[in-house]
């Protein structure tokens, strides 16, 4: 696989789906990758990639921002609250807002700074206790509660339990979003991408399919 077969995959399950052209953005996810795969990634033109460690992102995108133009930087892991402040400085889009506690933090520094990244709020749509997200039933509440803090509130994500059928979870998902008028669904990832797209997924989040197996893999 490479950058070009999945951009390729993308552009036919649009297709498929009966979707605009370019209506998915493709975020490669480089957490764990060597540095080299990710500035052939750059080299090629594509500007959007994902995280989800704070602390990573931090050693090493500031110095990919100085050497190449346009870059998005997607956070996707769990977020802690006395890492937000770095997170909004670092990314341009964090996909992960999955409590109470975090998105107050975030309405607070987003005062102070002047900016907020978009955010999406993440979704535990198959309800597992190990798992980050808000709790489907406490969804329609929580984007409210983030709808009042005046957050840059831009969609929902979700991962889908390992052994499940993920277009369930993609459905619900979509379900949500549309009921709160909520336009971007950050979902889909190497193995599932072309069935989240089927769903109206707008943001994919593909790693090891672009890249390679990872470091922790
Ligand atoms: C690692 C990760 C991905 C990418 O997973 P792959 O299976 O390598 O495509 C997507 N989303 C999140 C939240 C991740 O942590």
């Amino acid at each position: 696989m490479s950058l070009e077969d999945i951009t390729t995959r993308i552009a036919k399950a649009e297709q498929g789906a009966g979707r605009a052209a370019g209506s998915v953005t493709l975020i490669a996810v480089s957490k764990m990758q060597p540095d080299e795969r990710v500035e052939a990634a750059l080299a090629a033109g594509h500007r959007h990639f994902g995280e989800n460690r704070v602390q990573e992102a931090a050693g090493k995108w500031p110095g990919f921002r100085d050497r190449f133009d346009g870059i998005t930087l997607h956070l996707i892991g769990p977020l802690q609250t006395n890492k937000a402040r770095e997170a909004m400085e670092l990314a341009d889009t964090i996909h992960s807002v999955d409590r109470p506690r975090l998105a107050n933090t975030l309405a607070r520094l987003a005062q102070e700074l002047g900016r907020c990244p978009d955010l999406f709020v993440q979704v535990n749509t198959g309800e597992e206790p190990q798992k980050a997200g808000i709790l489907p039933a406490d969804a329609d509440g929580f984007i409210a509660e983030c709808v009042r803090l005046d957050l840059p509130l831009r969609g929902l994500m979700c991962i889908p339990p390992v052994d499940e059928e993920p277009s369930l979870h993609f459905a619900l998902l979509a379900k949500i979003a549309a009921r709160n008028g909520l336009s971007g669904l950050s979902m889909g990832m190497s193995g599932d991408f072309e069935r989240a797209i089927a769903l109206g997924a707008t943001h994919v989040r593909v790693g090891s399919a672009i890249f390679g197996d990872r470091a922790d893999a």
